[in-house]
């Protein structure tokens, strides 16, 4: 038998390490049959973990609010995604972490007797935009499509849920555009597909306050802005602010700050990636060297 190949990435599957290829769940687990599931994504870049701990903390607080015990502590768990990313040899990964209902014993549908299981996988690191889209920006739409409301489903939880988002990007896609952003019930703009969105407006940076899940690079953002001296502004954000800002971007552990310069038909200021956008993106990367920041991964093991 030959050695497996990790090379495209490794999964953690019921306490074995295995090519993510190869990697599966049974079909009866609630987290497929149910979406019942929550999961986090870190990522790993120059071979060092970047926010480990937020996204670990993240991570334990989604599965509290969705009553799901992943059966590891979060020191085990960066034990597991260290190894996943060790064997694939990855200086540049997307970690995901995941936890699902499990299944109940057979015939039973209380939640409560499911056996929750907890998965991971390192891949290549992800990109939500193109080299191209990174450099002259990425054309947004507003979708039609209204976030699910969050009282039905706690937004602030990572969950897959995703419908809403994937009916909306297929959507934008089918009209040309790149990717998405959805509304709620009154038109402001709320996320998209795995990133929060900010504009900035009248000079301030603004970006939605609520009805989103609060992301690790949100906050990195926020952080930066901060130290730039940026007036800060975290509240509703109608669609037609966003359409006449004078920047927009995206953030997302899928590549940082990424520019946006149309919103629907919109030009977003001269049609390139404004300054401060700029600079954002610029402040993301070196604030991965900050050790306050990165984990590295000793792949000597
Ligand atoms: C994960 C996610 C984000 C972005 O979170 P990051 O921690 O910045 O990657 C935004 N919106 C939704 C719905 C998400 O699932």
């Amino acid at each position: 038998m030959s050695a497996p190949d990790f090379s495209n990435g490794v999964a953690f599957v019921r306490g074995q390490y295995v090519p993510v290829a190869e990697a599966s769940i049974p079909i009866t687990d609630w987290g497929f049959l149910r979406s019942d599931a929550t999961y986090d994504v870190v990522t790993v870049w120059d071979g060092a973990f970047f926010r480990l701990d937020a996204h670990l903390e993240r991570f334990m607080r989604s599965c509290k609010r969705w009553r799901l015990d992943p059966g590891l502590t979060p020191e085990q768990i960066t034990g597991v995604l260290s190894q996943c990313v060790r064997l694939s040899g990855l200086r540049a990964s997307y970690v995901e972490m995941i936890c699902t209902r499990g299944q109940p014993p057979w015939g039973s549908r209380d939640p409560r007797l499911a056996v929750n299981q907890f998965y991971a996988f390192a891949v290549p690191y992800v990109w939500l935009a193109n080299a191209q889209q990174r450099e002259t920006g990425l054309h947004v739409m507003v979708s039609s499509v209204q976030r699910i409301p969050a009282a039905s489903v706690d937004p602030t939880a990572k969950n897959y849920h995703w419908n809403d988002l994937t009916m909306g990007l297929l959507e934008a896609l089918d009209a040309g555009a790149d990717s998405v952003l959805l509304v709620d019930s009154v038109g402001n703009v709320v996320e998209g597909p795995d990133f929060n969105v900010f504009c900035v407006s009248r000079g301030a940076l603004v970006t939605p306050n609520e009805g989103m899940l609060e992301g690790v690079s949100r906050r990195t953002v926020i952080g930066m802005a901060q130290s730039m001296g940026l007036e800060l502004q975290l509240r509703a954000l109608p669609a037609d602010e966003l359409r006449g800002a004078e920047e927009v971007f995206l953030s997302s552990s899928g590549g940082g700050v990424l520019p946006v310069t149309m919103v629907d038909k919109h030009t977003i200021g001269d049609g390139r990636p404004g300054p401060i956008t700029r600079q954002l993106v610029q402040t993301y990367w070196a604030w991965h060297a900050d050790p306050a920041y990165s984990l590295a991964i000793d792949y000597s093991l």
